[in-house]
């Protein structure tokens, strides 16, 4: 669609050009520091930072439903610039002129209802969003969106040069930094560290064939990470975890998103997210708060993190009910489907506090969010049973469907809400879990027992002897070939009960 097509009201605010004053607030020491350099953590007491808006309030000058035009009209244009994740400009980085702003088709991801089967077995009605449909197949295209949209900015304007992106990972960080990296060529060099073992082969194939330097370690994730923040802290490198306050920003469009697609009506949604490094759940947050700040919704979903047994630090934090008797203890994570989640000692911790205390005072009751603990056993039946009822959902989605069935079962939340589940990864990333669940071969620490009546395995057709088969060297002739097929086809009538 073009410009001069969209109404005469909103024509004005539909292109969006830079605005704002944006800001690192360190959530430690409270000190703030100018946006226009790579900071990760507070120079001051080593923090961790979020992005402020010091001039948010002029977005209030425009009511909340000319917003909601604005941003629905957006999404018809063919400019390229605001087709992502930056449809949402005003709200997560508008002070970056749209000609920085990096595009590789994130964001704009399917909401998918569950059929009726489905949510009878959940207990409740519910949807997917499949992040997994972004371009590198997890939500962390969101973020990093963001993130380098940020650096070819500097580029651009502030004189930043040879920059090396680094990341730890517990595999989807570093196929997106690599992908984004990879866009500007030789411009941007690409270093992804990865717990040895602790990746699976298509996530690994990812960094690799973008060109990125691959470099596994000994240990799980939360060692890699330490080793990245000290090379970031040492060298002048670009971090792309979600310790970069960036990537937070760009993961908030997750909850524009949801907000738009409900048609700004989120009051009766419970949005389930998993929770690793705590990265997401912040954002998502972050994003339903500024909407309600300005009026684009009138009403806060509830928001619920899961986490498995074996990586629960959020979980056994929010325990306590009790603020003032909270205390954060990182966890040793023991092997977890939830690959991706799998961290014992979030970073984003902080942010996760500060945020949850603000969405509970602002909605008026604590539980508008909620945490949520599953086995691994539900993990991997839930995206199993997901997967045979339409959907494309990893084993982090299939933690938020087990969340979820849990938070109905122990009357949590009403079954007359709606819940939005985050299917943050494509379902082939994690096929080694489906595979180990087929064949009964997950190791005993996962904790994970295969149920018959979810099982899958190939049946192979080996024809007898006498019946000619193409696996043999020699040409049939077309005798023999009209033997094969005959055979073949009888045996799998057979097989499917056919009349
Ligand atoms: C990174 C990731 C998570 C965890 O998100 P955090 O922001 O680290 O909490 C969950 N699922 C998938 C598929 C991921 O890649
Ligand atoms: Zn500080």
């Amino acid at each position: 669609m073009r410009v001069d097509r969209i109404p005469q009201n909103i024509r004005d605010l539909i292109i969006p050009k830079p605005s704002g004053f944006y800001q690192y607030r360190c959530l430690g020491c409270n000190s703030v520091h100018p946006i226009d350099s790579l900071l990760y953590v507070c120079p001051e007491c080593g923090g961790v930072l979020l992005i402020e808006d010091r001039e948010w309030d002029r977005l209030k000058k425009v009511p909340g439903d000319v917003w909601r035009d604005v941003f629905d009209y957006r999404s018809m244009l063919n400019e390229t610039a605001v087709r992502g994740i930056y449809r949402f400009h005003e709200l997560l980085g508008s002070i970056i002129p749209l000609k920085y702003v990096v595009y590789l088709g994130e964001g704009h991801t399917p909401v998918v209802h569950a059929n009726r089967a489905l949510c009878d077995w959940a207990g409740i009605s519910f949807s997917f969003k499949n992040d997994g449909q972004n371009p590198s197949a997890s939500f962390k295209d969101r973020g990093m969106a963001s993130a380098f949209s940020y650096l070819n900015y500097l580029t651009g304007e502030k004189g930043l040069k040879n920059v090396i992106a680094l990341c730890a990972s517990t595999g989807d960080t570093s196929a997106s930094a690599a992908l984004y990296a990879s866009y500007f060529a030789n411009e941007v060099r690409s270093a992804v560290l990865l717990p040895r073992g602790r990746v699976t082969p298509q996530q690994l194939s990812q960094p690799l064939g973008n060109g990125a330097t691959v470099i596994e370690l000994p240990g799980v994730f939360d060692d890699c990470m330490k080793v990245v923040e000290y090379l970031s802290e040492h060298y002048p490198v670009a971090l792309m975890n979600s310790k970069n306050a960036w990537r937070i920003l760009g993961q908030e469009s997750y909850s524009f998103e949801i907000a738009q697609q409900f048609e700004y009506d989120t009051g009766n949604l419970v949005v389930v997210v998993p929770i690793g490094n705590a990265g997401n759940i912040t954002a998502v947050l972050s994003g339903f708060l500024k909407l309600y700040d300005l009026g684009i919704i009138t009403e806060l979903p509830v928001i619920a993190g899961v986490q498995s047994e074996h990586a629960n630090p959020v979980y056994l934090y929010y325990l306590e009910s009790d603020p003032r008797r909270r205390v954060f203890r990182p966890v040793k994570v023991r092997p977890s489907v939830a690959q991706a989640a799998m961290i014992g000692n979030p970073v984003s911790m902080p942010r996760v506090i500060e945020l949850v205390e603000r969405y509970r005072d602002t909605a008026g009751r604590a539980d508008a969010f909620m945490v949520v603990e599953v086995s691994e056993q539900e993990i991997m039946d839930s995206m199993l049973t997901a997967n045979r009822n339409g959907h494309i959902a990893c084993t982090q989605g299939g933690e938020c469907l087990a969340g979820l069935k849990r938070l109905v079962l122990e009357g949590r939340i009403s079954k007359n809400m709606h819940g939005v589940l985050d299917a943050t990864a494509h379902s082939l990333k994690f096929s080694v879990f489906q595979e180990k669940y087929f064949t009964d071969s997950f190791e005993p620490e996962y904790e994970v027992v295969p149920r018959e009546e979810l099982k899958n395995a190939p049946l192979t057709l080996e024809p007898p002897p006498d019946i000619p088969s193409p696996a043999s060297n020699k040409q049939l002739s077309d005798e023999e070939f009209r033997k094969f097929v005959q055979y073949a086809a009888e045996e799998i009538a057979r097989i499917l009960n056919l009349q």
